[in-house]
């Protein structure tokens, strides 16, 4: 999964080089992660631009065992 936010100026499409901007990473797109991916993007700082979100998954399609 990959962010892009349109203030973000970046080397990497991954990761921010805002020293001011976190990169909140989840690894594993199941249930969990995709809860705690949830909870990123309604934060205060997601939607102010402090955070930006990066989710890893080792399958092809997110959604975990189930
Ligand atoms: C056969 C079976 C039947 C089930 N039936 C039910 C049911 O009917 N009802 C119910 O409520 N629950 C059921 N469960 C339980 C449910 O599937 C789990 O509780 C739930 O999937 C746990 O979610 P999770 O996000 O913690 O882990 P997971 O679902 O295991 O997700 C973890 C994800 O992380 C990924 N991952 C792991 N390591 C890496 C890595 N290094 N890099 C990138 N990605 C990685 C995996 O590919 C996976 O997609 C069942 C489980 C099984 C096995």
């Amino acid at each position: 999964m990959r962010d892009f936010h349109p203030d973000s100026k970046r080397i990497s499409p991954y990761f921010s080089t805002n020293t001011h901007q976190k990169t909140i990473c989840v690894i594993g797109a199941g249930p969990a992660g995709l809860a705690a991916l949830k909870t990123v993007l309604d934060s205060n700082q997601y939607k102010s631009g402090k955070w930006i979100s990066l989710a890893f998954e080792a399958r092809e399609e997110v959604g975990g065992i189930w």
